[in-house]
């Protein structure tokens, strides 16, 4: 399932951000997906993993400027890519951090 207040898939019937399913819906190919949460400087270097794969990211200051949520948190550095774009990127996560890093 997909949370559109969260921008994050799960599984289960609640989602595990916000522990609520008034937000739950099926994502669309182009809506921001959570991907993972990363600090200086492996943002940075997933950052340009994604660029160099083709694939379109956001970061939350960023998203959070486009669709008008409250100010992104000091040192905030979570990654948010498209759902069709998700898969691959977690593959791509996973070669870079390894599968078992925390998301
Ligand atoms: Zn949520």
């Amino acid at each position: 399932m997909y949370c559109r207040k969260c921008r994050r898939i799960f599984d289960g019937a609640l989602c595990p951000e916000c522990g609520k399913d008034k937000w739950i819906g099926t994502p669309n190919p182009e809506d921001p997906c959570f991907l993972t949460e990363r600090g200086a400087p492996w943002d940075g270097m997933l950052k340009d993993v994604l660029d160099q794969n083709g694939i379109p990211h956001l970061d939350q200051s960023r998203m959070g400027a486009a669709i008008g949520q409250r100010a992104p948190l000091l040192q905030s550095n979570r990654i948010y890519v498209r759902y069709d774009d998700l898969a691959r990127a977690n593959e791509l996560v996973d070669e870079l951090f390894g599968p078992d890093a925390p998301r």
